[in-house]
């Protein structure tokens, strides 16, 4: 078994109930500006017809690429992958170009009008991951559908999860390698 820890993530849509805890508490962590954001919940619907209705929430956030087409694109080496698989931003060394932004295929950056540079989630890498502790995001959600954790831990719950469930994740065929794994809604009956 590996030593060195890959994270990743998973969102149950059929757990989520679209309060948007974990999107207030990212802006709140990482303080987000007004106007951009790192992590939203996509609240859609209802779609079915009375009174069999339903609502589908999509977790919008980088995806965290094992294969990033953000980063080749990055003339200064400002975004980069690190060795525990997160994609990151050199806040010193982007010079604002924008070409990672144009690059992500699921609109995942954006530039920080504070700052100029290029952001977007890092799981909480800079705040909480890097010292141990969970992002932001799952460590607020009242019904558990986030799980954060290490995937070359056959132990973690992120591992299990991923084993026991019908798994999705998003944009596959470009060969971005998401590690954001997704719980598809599997009912209608919310
Ligand atoms: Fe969904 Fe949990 Fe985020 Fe609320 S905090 S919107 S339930 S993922
Ligand atoms: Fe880069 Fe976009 Fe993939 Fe995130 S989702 S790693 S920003 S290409």
């Amino acid at each position: 078994m590996s030593t060195q820890k890959k994270f990743g993530m998973l969102h149950d849509n059929n757990k989520c109930i679209g309060c948007q805890s974990c999107s207030i508490a990212c802006r709140a962590e990482n303080r987000v500006p007004n106007g951009v954001y790192r992590l939203q919940v996509w609240v859609m619907g209802p779609r079915g017809e009375y009174p069999n209705l339903a609502m589908d929430f999509h977790r919008q956030s980088c995806v965290m690429c094992e294969n990033p087409p953000c980063v080749p694109v990055c003339p200064t080496g400002a975004s980069y992958i690190n060795e525990q698989g997160v994609v990151l931003v050199d806040q010193d060394k982007c010079v604002g170009c924008k070409y990672c932004i144009a690059a992500c295929p699921y609109n995942a950056r954006f530039t920080n009008p504070d700052t100029g540079a290029a952001s977007k989630c890092t799981f909480c890498w800079e705040s909480r991951v890097s010292k141990g502790e969970q992002p932001a995001c799952a460590s607020i959600c009242p019904t558990n559908a986030i799980i954060f954790g290490d995937l070359n831990d056959p132990k973690s719950e992120l591992r299990d999860v991923i084993a026991h469930n019908y798994i999705n994740r998003s944009m596959e065929h470009l060969g971005t390698q998401p590690k954001l794994f997704i719980i598809p809604n599997a009912g209608g009956d919310k």
